[in-house]
């Protein structure tokens, strides 16, 4: 479903109005056009199944025992505050029948960012995509993200990120998937 863009708009010179401001002074007469704007961005994944992309994925004719993509720059709005968290995910998995090409996979990732989230939720819904949708032996997934709602309001904590983990199969066995934290660089 389309973002409907007007009633964006419309919200936000409410919120505008309600926090006292003029809407309609200068420097804030486009605000509302821009952030639906934006929104659209924001939010292009919602109903969108991030598996989808991976439906054009090949026979792996045996190739390969792990693939590892690192560092798969995302941005996403947590969906309890509507802030943004940016950050970085590490999707690896062992092939089993199918393989897809490397820019599927951030695909999935961007996808399910795409949407109100949560860190956890995201992690499990980038896993789960993968596992749906290329049945593979294993996966892991590791999201490092920085959050808005952390840093810029409450106990601010600027320098501080969060990370989360979710396993499938194979690469949910402690050793093998140490091997992969362990490429990866990250915790362990
Ligand atoms: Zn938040």
């Amino acid at each position: 479903m389309a973002v409907d863009s007007g009633r964006i708009e419309a919200a936000i010179a409410e919120i505008l109005a309600a926090i006292g401001e003029d809407a309609a002074r200068p420097g804030l007469r486009s605000t509302p056009k821009r952030v639906a704007q934006a929104y659209t961005e924001f939010f292009a994944g919602v109903g969108v199944d991030p598996s989808a992309v991976l439906a054009d994925s090949v026979a792996s004719g045996g190739l390969g025992e792990l693939v590892l993509l690192r560092d798969i720059e995302f941005r996403s709005i947590c969906e309890h505050h509507l802030l943004p968290f940016l950050g970085a995910a590490h999707v690896a998995y062992v092939p089993g029948e199918r393989i897809v090409g490397l820019g599927r996979l951030a695909t999935v990732v961007a996808t399910a960012a795409a949407r109100p989230q949560l860190q956890e939720q995201l992690t499990e819904q980038i896993a789960d995509a993968i596992q749906s949708g290329l049945a593979p032996q294993g996966v892991l997934v590791v999201v490092d993200a920085v959050h808005g709602c952390v840093t810029a309001r409450g106990p601010r904590q600027t320098g501080s990120s969060t990370v989360t983990m979710a396993s499938r199969g194979s690469l949910s066995d402690p050793v093998q998937r140490a091997g992969v934290l362990a490429m990866i660089g990250g915790p362990s």
